[in-house]
């Protein structure tokens, strides 16, 4: 029987049991579409990004004897849109079959579901065979609880899938070494050059200017800096445990203008796109830790581990447990727009000139970075949690849906209520200038609250406060901070209301 299976750009995996099968009879197929470029403004790299990926997989198929249709973004018969792309490819090869991997991706999710209704052929989908969790595990785990825990669902796959297990225990007598993450870099601590590539890919960035899609950002053409192929995806991953793994821990939160990314891995668009798995990369990462456990710490290895058995399954499986609904939940009712600034990076905050210029030279920027700095000042400001998102979503190279929203929206803005994060992660001067070396050559004063030179977070992060006190005080985590506020006298309070409201008028030129 004749079949087609799609293959969508974010499912380059060619570990799948798909490939293991005869080739006779199947035809796959790949489609660089606008209805995938055009969703939301997509940072340049990114698109690059994907199309170059999407071209090197099939390419690989090819030369392993797969037959694959590949439709570039100005093939003739490219329609531009999923299902008609599908439907053409069925007419056109008698396809008696049409088979499909699970999208990552609600939209995606729906439009397939429809398509299938609609065939007159047989339809089937399957597991993408990527992540650790089946996408309603999370759900089912949390059934009955009040509380969606990220600690405990991390405890559990610790325990599942055995991994950094010492019998019943958890290998160092602790779950989870988070306070060990915390050290701002030395003053003349030089950490590695990043592993880059320097590929030319005039070919690609001509494609997207001719056929008009906005893009964001900014790209150098001839030297490409993202792994596309699996091979280069596996460097990367080598070149991290060799160089990066022993200080991950202690400066995972770490922030300075010199250097982008620090000892992060940079793996998010390899694994995101399924070039390398998460079972894999840290598969790897516990060897290469257990060779050398005389120079990496625990704290490392468990932090690094704790972001993709943690924090990536549990970010999957809070976006199936809650979408659609989540895509509009906005609990404090931010209906600010985003400041201009955001897309050009002009503005005399240091912290937020340097995270949003390297967001756009780059596409990327680290944890903290996304949390922090631009993720922090949005939820200061107020900014409608659906203009946050769009920044998000197109900004980063490894930005999909589903790992997005559930960090921007959940995370970065409380807009879920506290699911996803147990308080608003939220941040005056003193946190910027405690974790980073913004504050030194700033415009502002991180040590001024409401002076000429005051640092705009001080007095917006009490602003904060106050707007939402009945929203927050009684969260157990904020009670501190109330505690502060109420003992403040009504004249310091004012001070810096006033101030901060000055600051909001003007927010354009900030
Ligand atoms: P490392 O610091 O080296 O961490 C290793 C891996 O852990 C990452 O590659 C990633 O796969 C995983 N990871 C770490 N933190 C998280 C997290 N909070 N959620 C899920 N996985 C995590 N990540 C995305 O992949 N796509 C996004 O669109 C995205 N948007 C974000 C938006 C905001 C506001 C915030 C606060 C975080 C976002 N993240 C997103 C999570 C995280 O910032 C990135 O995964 C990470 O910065 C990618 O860089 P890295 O590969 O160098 O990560």
């Amino acid at each position: 029987m004749k079949k087609l299976r799609l293959i969508l750009g974010d499912q380059l995996n060619i570990r799948h049991s798909w490939f293991e099968e005869d080739r006779k009879d199947v035809i796959y197929c790949i489609f660089e579409m606008r209805q995938e470029t055009d969703y939301v403004a997509h940072h340049i790299q990114k698109v690059v990004a994907f199309f170059e990926a999407m071209r090197t997989f099939s390419k690989k198929l090819q030369k392993e004897k797969f037959e694959v249709i590949y439709y570039t973004l100005d093939d003739q018969k490219n329609k531009q849109d999923l299902s008609k792309n599908l439907m053409q490819l069925i007419q056109e090869n008698d396809i008696k079959k049409f088979e499909y991997q699970l999208p990552d991706e609600y939209r995606l999710d729906c439009q397939l579901v429809n398509f299938c209704k609609e065939l007159d052929i047989e339809s089937e989908s399957f597991d993408t065979e990527h992540f650790y969790t089946k996408r309603e595990e999370l759900k089912e785990f949390f059934k009955g609880s009040k509380q969606l825990l990220m600690e405990r669902f991390y405890r559990h796959m610790r325990v599942k899938h055995d991994i950094l297990m010492d019998g019943k225990d958890p290998v160092g007598g602790q779950w989870n070494f988070d306070k060990e993450n915390r050290k701002k870099i030395p003053a003349k601590h030089v950490p590695p050059s990043p592993k880059i590539w320097s590929k030319d890919v005039k070919d690609l960035v001509e494609l997207i200017k001719n056929q008009n899609i906005k893009t964001i950002g900014n790209i150098q053409e001839d030297d490409f800096i993202w792994p596309t192929s699996r091979e280069e995806s596996l460097d990367l991953l080598d070149f991290f445990l060799e160089n990066c793994l022993k200080h991950f821990g202690d400066f995972q939160d770490a922030m300075t203008p010199q250097f982008w990314s620090l000892y992060h891995s940079r793996l998010s668009f390899a694994m995101n796109v399924k070039l390398i798995g998460p079972d894999e990369v840290i598969k790897k990462t516990i060897e290469k830790w257990r060779e050398n456990s005389d120079k990496v710490k625990i704290s490392s290895v468990e932090g690094f581990v704790r972001q993709i058995l943690g924090w990536r399954e549990y970010m999957r499986g809070i976006y199936w447990a809650k979408m659609p609904a989540y895509a509009i939940e906005n609990f404090f009712e931010h209906d600010r727009k985003l400041p201009s600034w955001y897309w050009t990076g002009k503005t005399k905050m240091k912290c937020l000139q340097h995270a949003i210029g390297q967001s756009l030279n780059y596409a990327y920027a680290h944890h903290i970075q996304r949390l922090m700095v631009t993720g922090n000042f949005a939820l200061l400001a107020g900014v409608d949690p659906n203009e946050v998102d769009e920044w998000y979503l197109g900004i980063y190279i490894d930005a999909i849906e589903w790992v997005e929203i559930t960090n921007t929206r959940g995370m970065s803005q409380y807009a879920d209520g506290g699911l996803v994060g147990s308080k608003p992660y939220v941040a005056s001067a003193n946190y910027m200038h405690k974790m980073s070396h913004y504050c030194s050559n700033c415009f502002y004063d991180h040590k001024e609250k409401v002076g000429d030179k005051a640092c705009p977070l001080n007095s917006l992060y009490w602003h904060f406060m106050n707007r939402h006190q009945e929203k927050l005080e009684n969260n157990p985590r904020i009670g501190m901070v109330y505690r502060t506020w109420n003992k403040m006298d009504e004249e310091t309070k004012s001070n810096y209301l006033k101030k901060a409201e000055d600051y909001l008028k003007n927010i354009e030129n900030l």
